[in-house]
């Protein structure tokens, strides 16, 4: 099991710059020449989960907005007569 900190390119040992990559493996990821996720990943730095909502994983949505987002309001309340 790869530490924190690790680059997870397989056999590479760098030190994480970004998106679990050492610098040149996230240059290649950036370029596309890396084999990407089969879901897109929460955007914060270091951070692998998949997406909940936006662009965020759930823990990171939920860290800066300080709650998880409300329901879709499907039964709109409407006044009824
Ligand atoms: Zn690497
Ligand atoms: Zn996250």
């Amino acid at each position: 099991m790869a530490k924190d900190g690790t680059c997870k390119a397989s056999g590479c040992t760098r030190q994480v710059v970004g998106k679990g990559y050492c610098r040149k493996h996230y240059r290649m990821w950036k370029a596309g020449e890396m084999p990407k996720p089969r879901y897109k990943t929460c955007t914060a730095e270091n951070c692998h989960k998949p997406r909940a909502y936006g662009s965020l994983c759930e823990e990171h949505f939920i860290a800066r907005r300080g709650k998880a987002p409300a329901a879709p309001a499907a039964a709109a309340p409407q006044a009824s007569s």
